[in-house]
């Protein structure tokens, strides 16, 4: 397994790690089988959407913001409840096909490490389980 470091530098963003996803599995030589890509954070997540128009991410993460708000009554004392809302919601892996050494995505797909609770020093796992 591989672990690919990402510094956010805002409360909430979305990361493209799309390229250091590729990098992993070219280094690994798998030709055939599947990746995960997985984070062992609790406010945060990993999720595919378009990666050709910046605004896609920008409206995902503006509207999980309305329909999640900072503050809203929640028990949880750290104050990061609508963070742990948002991990829960985009999920915390993803997976993806491998064929020829490719990731396997739409032509608009990009893999994003979403923050909910930065800036921070953040890790995913990259897990390839090669058939060939
Ligand atoms: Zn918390």
């Amino acid at each position: 397994m591989e672990s690919i470091g990402i510094t956010t530098n805002s409360r909430v963003e979305a990361v493209d790690i799309t390229a250091r996803v590729q990098d992993v599995v070219s280094k690994s030589r798998a030709k055939s089988g599947i990746v995960v890509v997985c984070t062992a954070h609790t406010t945060a997540g990993v999720t595919i959407n378009e990666n050709a128009d910046p605004d896609v991410m920008a409206d995902v993460l503006d509207t999980l913001g309305r329909l999640i708000p900072k503050s809203g009554g929640y028990a949880h004392v750290e104050g990061n409840s609508d963070a742990h809302v948002k991990s829960t919601l985009v999920g915390h892996s993803i997976t993806v096909p491998v064929e020829e050494g490719r990731l396997q995505l739409g032509t608009w797909q990009g893999i994003y490490f979403c923050e909910f609770d930065g800036p921070r020093q953040r890790r995913v796992m990259v897990q390839i389980l090669s058939a060939g």
